[in-house]
């Protein structure tokens, strides 16, 4: 039996960047706003870290799985990104930077591939600053003990350096110190008001753990911020809720049908198109779809017949923000006139903690802009790393074990009891894991992927596209190759060996940062919604996460998500101001 429907001013759907502005800024205005997500609350400390946590630590309901990551792989590329309350806030790398002023692109879109932006840098600064307000992002206090001392920093820095390039401290959403008070890590936050999970939280302890969850609440995640502001205001915030069906009302505004997860029933396999699975009714004036890229264009496309009047262009405009992992192999540095391994130690810091910014044709360069940042991973990712070295491991073993074996057959094996230095030696020198440096990249590569439902089931076409072969799709071969050229140079300026991502030579990359396929245009026949955010021909129909780009962010996406976000809100509430 389905439950009555409940009317709200706004329904939302998904907690990240989007979704948590929306919720925040409506709740903030009186309005009754009901938030809801997929995924589950994730308090400090309740992020999984062992194997047996990690491997129902995904998103699948089909296959019981109600974890945090949901792992999609399409035509050409690969695309991570979140399920719980907090979005992409919860795992991604903190990184908050404003789209370049020079990046919003105004081309004539008759051409393919190219881009009109129908917002510009100054129309979204007032909505970065108010963003940035709540987020408080602070840079790597650099200035800093232990901070400055940071190897992986300090390899990313030379290398910039020696590449005659400018690296810079971008801002984090992670807090290393209370206001006033000098930066330490692990030291009590002070919050003044209480958070949403009513848990204390610490400043960064520089454990690489970012992009797994921090444990320890030194994230300044939406749920923290703008969802635990918005829960203070009174919003109806609903965890483990899955929106399913979407419709317009004959009386006006829409109504929401949702599945909601069990929270006990982890394991269970359920079945998505079961319509009594689909138990629970909303309806409200305004729907704001923040579902994330891929979540808000499935949604629109399998409710599609419920909205006649959507503009042809849903689905157009894909791209994965051009990202590009990278890897610095075996850095080393010179020392007595000799070249010797140098000691990055990816697993020290936050995951990110520097940047270097690469300028665009529209800036008189060559070739389309990029940045590139030091990457970083938790300690255990090591022990998979040195596995990769399993050969000269292999045999160390086999030596080691030959040693113990001659000895105990000589009966000598009490002459040293001390067995430390040949367990030591089986470590070997480590070289692989303490001297690599990952390098991430992303800037603007031509958003000319398509979204779609085969069998009900999403697909994307999207490709990179081969060197010198430029396809229909794939017109992003010359912006990679670019920016693979910058990466291999800064690999160079480290005296290390240059990395491609396993499954570059498959033609195929990885990304986090999916964006478009319900693109702002300046009519319908350029894009699905309005500079706003709001849907040609459905108005109270909003879409405010990065399914809303025409095209690459650039930099890092999720500052600029908020942005447009708190934007449409503002248009929202202006419209609905009493004459
Ligand atoms: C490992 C990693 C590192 C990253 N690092 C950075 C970085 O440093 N800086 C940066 O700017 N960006 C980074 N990103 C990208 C950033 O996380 C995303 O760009 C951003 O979160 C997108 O915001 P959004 O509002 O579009 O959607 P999301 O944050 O993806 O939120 C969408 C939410 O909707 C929920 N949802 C989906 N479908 C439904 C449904 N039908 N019903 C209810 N809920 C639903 C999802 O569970 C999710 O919580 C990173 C991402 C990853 C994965």
């Amino acid at each position: 039996m389905g439950s009555p429907a409940q009317h709200f001013d706004a329904v939302v759907v998904g907690s990240g960047f989007g979704g948590s502005v929306a919720t925040y800024r409506l709740a903030e205005a009186g309005r009754t706003v009901c938030l809801l997500e997929r995924g589950g609350p994730y308090p400090p400390g309740s992020f999984p870290r062992t194997p047996t946590q990690m491997r129902t630590n995904f998103w699948d309901p089909t296959q019981g799985l109600f974890g945090l990551f949901d792992f999609w792989s399409f035509a050409g590329l690969d695309v991570l990104v979140s399920s719980g309350l907090g979005g992409g806030s919860l795992i991604y790398a903190n990184v908050l930077l404003r789209k370049d002023e020079a990046w919003f692109a105004r081309e004539d879109t008759s051409g393919a591939g190219r881009e009109y932006w129908p917002v510009t840098r100054a129309d979204l600064d007032p909505h970065y600053d108010r963003v940035e307000a709540m987020l408080a992002p602070q840079s790597y206090p650099m200035e800093h003990e232990p901070y400055a001392s940071t190897p992986k920093t300090r390899a990313f820095l030379d290398a910039a350096r020696r590449a005659g390039r400018e690296a810079f401290h971008p801002p984090l959403n992670v807090l290393f110190g209370n206001e006033g008070e000098a930066p330490v890590p692990g030291t009590p936050i002070v919050e003044h008001e209480p958070n949403l999970h009513g848990a204390p939280r610490f400043t960064c302890r520089l454990t690489g753990e970012c992009d797994l969850g921090c444990n320890y609440g030194s994230k300044n995640s939406l749920d923290f911020t703008y969802l635990s502001a918005a829960a203070r205001l009174g919003a109806d915030i609903r965890t483990g809720c899955e929106a399913r069906v979407i419709e317009p009302r004959p009386e006006g505004g829409y109504t929401v049908r949702y599945i909601a997860y069990d929270p006990d029933a982890d394991g269970e396999a359920v079945d998505l198109f079961d319509p009594a699975r689909v138990s629970h009714t909303l309806t409200c004036d305004r729907l704001v779809l923040a579902a994330g890229t891929l979540g808000t264009v499935r949604l629109l496309l399998r409710n599609r017949a419920a909205f006649p009047r959507l503009s042809r262009r849903l689905g157009t405009r894909f791209c994965g923000n051009g990202d590009l992992l990278t890897f610095a192999l075996k850095c080393s540095e010179e020392r007595d006139g000799r070249r010797v391994p140098r000691t990055v130690d990816p697993t020290y810091g936050p995951v990110i903690t520097s940047a270097i910014r690469y300028a665009d044709e529209n800036e008189g360069a060559e070739g389309r802009g990029f940045y590139i940042e030091d990457g970083g991973f938790p300690a255990f990712a090591t022990w998979l790393i040195q596995a990769a070295e399993m050969p000269g491991d292999m045999w160390r073993f086999r030596h080691t074990l030959a040693r113990l074996l001659r000895e105990r057959l000589r009966r000598d094996r009490y002459r040293h009891t001390g067995r430390s230095a040949m367990l030591a030696a089986l470590f070997g020198s480590a070289e692989m894991s303490a001297g690599l440096l990952p390098m991430l990249g992303m800037g603007r590569d031509v958003p000319d992927g398509r979204m779609y439902l085969r069998h009900n089931h999403l697909r994307v076409d999207w490709r990179k596209g081969r060197p010198g072969r430029l396809s229909r799709q794939g017109r992003s071969s010359p912006y990679f190759e670019r920016l693979r050229d910058a990466c291999h140079e800064l690999a160079d300026a480290l005296g290390a060996e240059f990395r491609d991502a396993p499954l570059w030579f498959l033609s195929r990359v990885i990304t986090v940062h999916p964006l478009g396929g319900c693109p702002m245009g300046r009519h319908e026949g350029e894009g699905v919604v309005d500079a706003w955010g709001e849907a040609f021909g459905h108005p109270g129909l909003h879409v405010v996460d990065g399914a809303m780009m025409p095209g690459p962010v650039g930099a890092n996406p999720s500052l600029t998500i908020a942005a447009l976000s708190d934007r449409a809100a503002d248009r929202i509430l202006e419209r609905e101001r009493p004459a």
